[in-house]
């Protein structure tokens, strides 16, 4: 971490300070209280003015959804009403095509101007990077914030590929004070607090008729039976 990650970029001065805003993107299907307290923790964490989320309409790099655009929205609507600095952003559901993460941060880039943009990835996600369309780009539209997990014990240490390494040099950020002095460029490691939920984990309750209460929130549970999700 250091200096030449703090040069990158040009400073915004003292008086033209901008909070940071957030991006976390996803299927959410369904969102779950993993993705609720990572948001805020990273939030507190980095003092950041606000946390997007942003549904993925068509995800390049996975399975596509169970459940519907319209749906996975409206679940996510439900989970963050009355939750200061939660905001739910449908970009990505009104775009055609694939939900390409340099696109949604460009668009948010004309939106906001020279305010800093915070793209928050898990460790796994992070280490597919290179894969991303236009992967390099995203460091010049946004910050990068790596939630990391810390690892089970028995797990074995992973490796960045290469290309990844070399593109993050000079990037680390010297403290979260140093995300709100560029718009982009550099990248922060967040530790969270692990909490081992996924929405697979929740699909498969559903599934089979397990309970997934206090896994989602109970107004996102009531949704799921209304319209009958995730059972088979
Ligand atoms: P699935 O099980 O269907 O793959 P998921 O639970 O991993 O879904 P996504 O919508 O793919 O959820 O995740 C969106 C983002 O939220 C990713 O950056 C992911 O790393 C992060 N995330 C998901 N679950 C957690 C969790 N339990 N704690 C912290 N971050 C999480």
């Amino acid at each position: 971490m250091g200096g030449a990650g703090q040069r990158r970029g040009a400073r915004l001065s003292s008086s033209r300070r901008l909070r940071p805003v957030g991006i976390l993107g996803g299927t959410f299907d369904p969102v779950h209280v993993g993705h609720l307290r990572a948001a805020l923790e990273v939030r507190a964490a980095l003092d950041l003015a606000q946390v997007r989320l942003i549904p993925a309409r068509l995800p390049p790099h996975r399975p596509q959804p169970v459940a519907s655009a319209r749906h996975r929205l409206a679940m996510l609507r439900l989970a963050v009403r009355g939750v200061a600095g939660l905001v739910v952003d449908d970009c990505e559901l009104q775009r055609a095509g694939p939900s390409y993460t340099a696109d949604t941060l460009a668009g948010l880039r004309l939106q906001l101007g020279r305010r800093p943009l915070c793209l928050l990835v898990g460790d796994d996600a992070f280490r597919g990077l290179v894969s991303w369309h236009r992967w390099q780009d995203l460091f010049d539209l946004a910050h990068v914030v790596v939630m990391h997990r810390p690892p089970l014990a028995d797990a074995p240490p992973c490796e960045l590929p290469l290309a990844l390494t070399q593109a993050l040099s000079g990037r680390s950020a010297a403290s979260p004070q140093a995300l709100a002095e560029t718009p982009a460029g550099l990248v922060w490691r967040q530790a969270l607090p692990p909490l081992d939920i996924s929405a697979t984990r929740v699909r498969a309750a559903l599934r089979s008729g397990a309970s997934v209460r206090f896994l989602v929130t109970d107004s996102c549970l009531r949704y799921i039976r209304r319209h009958h999700l995730y059972t088979d």
